[in-house]
């Protein structure tokens, strides 16, 4: 799907999710699904609130947390926690969201997204008794090229 399409698509996704629900459509809401499909990268809460200032809207930070586990619950953004830096999110859109493998700098905590469908595609087609898989999650933990180069200087 291409990316200027993802957002109506998100849109109708969340629509859906708080009909179904019967939580009210509150501009915060679709204001910050707009911001989280904006970019393809991972993002933190507090990243998220600053551009949300930035653009002159006010939202609490607990209206923005509460509003990710929302979109959490309605599979449009998925969460990460590498090590213990603090959680990181990322767009998603239910059965369209391609799998990727995340490449972790352990120095520096610097997160590259990359596509490896060969790996992904067998990995999440695999069938697990007695559960039902959505999506899963592939980490690669070691030390980005900038850190290698920094401590090669050292
Ligand atoms: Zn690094
Ligand atoms: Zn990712």
């Amino acid at each position: 799907m291409k990316d200027e399409k993802l957002l109506p698509a998100a849109r109708e996704t969340l629509e859906r999710y708080l009909k179904v629900k019967g939580m009210r459509r509150t501009p915060e809401r679709f204001a910050l699904l707009e911001r989280v499909f904006s970019t393809g990268e991972h993002f933190y809460v507090d990243v998220l609130c600053e551009a949300m200032e930035l653009e002159g809207y006010h939202v609490s930070r607990s209206t923005v947390y509460a509003t990710m586990q929302l979109f959490l619950d309605a599979g449009l953004v998925r969460r990460h926690q590498f090590g213990n830096q603090p959680a990181q999110y990322e767009r998603s859109l239910p059965g369209v969201s391609k799998s990727h493998l995340h490449l972790v700098c352990t120095v520096c905590g610097r997160v590259r997204e990359v596509r490896d469908s060969n790996l992904t595609a067998g990995l999440c087609d695999r069938k697990y008794p007695g559960f039902k898989a959505y999506s899963c999650a592939l980490y690669v933990y070691g030390e980005c090229g900038r850190c290698q180069r920094r401590n090669q200087k050292q």
